[in-house]
């Protein structure tokens, strides 16, 4: 497996070398907003430490980001009144994975909306907005 590179754009994130839009954060994970995001309140969740994806993660790695997932999801749900959630996750370029640091995605659904295409920027402000409703429903 391809080694982890430590140039990837999450882990200058962790490093504090370019800005995120935090939600929520414990010593282990971190959850940002997505800046392409794809429905309102999508967000990231990612370890601390680094790992490619859930192929080569620890265990520990999964454990925490999984109980970040779970915490984040259930927030996002109470805060944009989601009808689901959709948790999606890539591995490898294959597998549609396009920043080598694990990451899940957390998206709030409703009834009979789609999700947006990828690849778009977002609203910087709009992205803020969300984020503060997230954390304020944590
Ligand atoms: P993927 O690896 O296919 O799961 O996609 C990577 C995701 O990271 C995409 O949804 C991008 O919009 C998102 N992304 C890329 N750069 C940043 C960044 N600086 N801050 C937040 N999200 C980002």
């Amino acid at each position: 497996m391809t080694a982890y590179d430590d140039q990837n754009i999450f882990a200058k994130i962790l490093r504090g070398e370019i800005p995120n839009v935090t939600v929520y954060e414990d010593d282990d994970t971190l959850c940002f907003m997505d800046i392409m995001p794809r429905t309102d309140g999508h967000c990231l969740v990612i370890p601390k430490t680094p790992c490619r994806n859930v192929l080569d993660a620890s265990d520990a790695q999964l454990a925490s980001v999984m109980s970040t997932v779970k915490k984040v999801a259930n927030a996002a749900k109470t805060a944009f009144d989601a009808d689901g959630i959709t948790v999606q996750q890539f591995n490898e370029t294959a597998g549609g994975q396009e920043v080598f640091h694990l990451h899940f995605h957390i998206h709030p659904r409703h009834d009979g909306v789609s999700m947006r295409p990828p690849g778009k920027m977002g609203d910087m402000e709009a992205i803020k907005a969300h984020a503060e409703k997230m954390r304020a429903a944590l």
